[in-house]
């Protein structure tokens, strides 16, 4: 189980909360907290929960990268796509995925 936790993101903290099972979302990026990014994610277990916290990363991470460049973040649909592409790349190449993390995090 992923629980809530706070994720650097381009240099950025991004806090992970809990929120009751919503009817009409699943997950939500907010980059207007007063507290700071901060992504919500409501009453998931599994994998529709590591879906949904990676569709919201992908919101945060492509807010950090277009920031600062007068570039627009990457639409909804955009998103959605990637997150399902991922998705399936994991599932279909588990072993890749390790090695890419393995060799992505050496210091
Ligand atoms: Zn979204």
């Amino acid at each position: 189980m992923i629980r809530p936790c706070t994720i650097r993101v381009s240099g950025r903290e991004v806090t992970v909360v809990d929120e009751p099972k919503n009817k009409k979302l699943f997950g939500y990026f907010d980059p207007t907290c007063p507290a700071g990014w901060r992504i919500s994610l409501y009453g998931l277990t599994g994998q529709q929960r590591a879906s949904t916290l990676f569709h919201e990363l992908l919101h945060a991470m492509s807010a950090a990268e277009y920031e600062d460049r007068g570039t627009r973040v990457l639409s909804e649909k955009q998103v959605a796509a990637l997150e399902k592409a991922f998705a399936a790349v994991c599932r279909d190449n588990p072993k890749l995925m390790r090695s890419l993390i393995r060799e992505l995090t050496k210091q």
